[in-house]
């Protein structure tokens, strides 16, 4: 009897058919004689959660900053929602940065005399568009703080303060979210708070995120984890645990690449990034 399920490759796949939310090929950047990144191939698809770790020095910021338009690659090709950077002006650059992208960094970055609400309405107040009061709610509901549109950040926990930061990264519906260790200022069970608000993000919203951690819980919440040693991928863990991130963490630490380096949750030495420009990076 003949079979009429659909074949396989084209069966239950929207992942498979629409191209990555951002793709890197050959992805290389050199400060002088330091290869911050040395050649890397990635896939990040629509709607799904990675993590990025490796240890202190390995590349991870420079990944984030090249993917997100905040860094020129030295090689090599980034693309976010089908659009290549490489070619784009600097003002098309900002623009697509605006629209297309959210970073979030372990320090908040929040404005301090404004409002949570003012806080979130920014990057579009900054494109020259009036925020409806009903868009800045939803997206401060989206991260679970509806009804604190009025606090300011001095009035709010380091883990609400975090999640008005994502929500103004997530203001404009950017095709990626990435987060330069975003829990990395949280204490465990705020950090949890985040980490399940961005799981959600993604299971109930198709959020793409990409996410450098060094703390295996955090990446173990992520659908994918992958290993950066010396600006080279090394590894890659799908449906991450707890338990098998820290063992693949010791293994490359006893590998003995950096081995003074360190990449133990949650002490890391690697200051919070400043302000999402171009020349910041931790
Ligand atoms: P990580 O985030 O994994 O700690 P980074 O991406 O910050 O690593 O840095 C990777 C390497 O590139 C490190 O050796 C770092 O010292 C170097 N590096 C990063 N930014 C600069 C810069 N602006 N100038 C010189 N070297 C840099
Ligand atoms: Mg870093």
């Amino acid at each position: 009897m003949t079979s009429t399920a659909p074949p396989p490759a084209l069966a239950h796949s929207p992942a498979a058919a629409s191209p990555p939310a951002v793709r890197l090929r050959g992805l290389t950047r050199h400060h002088r004689d330091v290869r911050a990144l040395d050649g890397v191939d990635l896939d990040f698809l629509a709607g799904t959660f990675t993590a990025v770790m490796g240890p202190s020095g390995s590349g991870k910021s420079t990944l984030l900053q090249c993917a997100a338009g905040l860094d020129r690659p030295t090689a090599g090709r980034v693309e976010v929602g089908g659009t290549a950077l490489e070619g784009l002006s600097e003002r098309r650059l900002t623009l697509l940065r605006r629209d297309r992208i959210g970073f979030v960094f372990q320090s908040f970055n929040l404005l301090p005399s404004l409002t949570a609400a003012q806080n979130v309405a920014l990057p579009l107040r900054l494109a020259g568009r009036r925020p409806s009061r009903t868009e800045v709610r939803e997206a401060l509901a989206r991260v679970g703080l509806a009804g604190r549109e009025r606090h300011r950040p001095g009035e709010l926990s380091g883990g609400q303060q975090q999640r008005v930061a994502i929500a103004r990264a997530l203001i404009t519906r950017p095709a990626v979210l990435f987060g330069d260790e975003p829990t990395g200022a949280l204490d465990s069970t705020t950090s949890r708070e985040v980490l399940d608000m961005l799981r959600e993000l993604v299971d109930r919203d198709g959020q793409t995120i990409v996410m450098v951690t060094h703390d295996p819980v955090a990446a173990a919440r992520a659908d994918r984890v992958v290993f950066l040693v010396d600006g080279r991928v090394t590894a890659e863990l799908r449906s991450p645990t707890v338990e098998s991130v820290a063992a693949r963490m010791t293994a490359l630490e006893t590998a003995g690449t950096r081995p003074t380096d360190g990449c133990r949750a949650p002490t890391d030495p690697t200051p919070a990034a400043p302000v999402p420009t171009r020349s910041g990076s931790c």
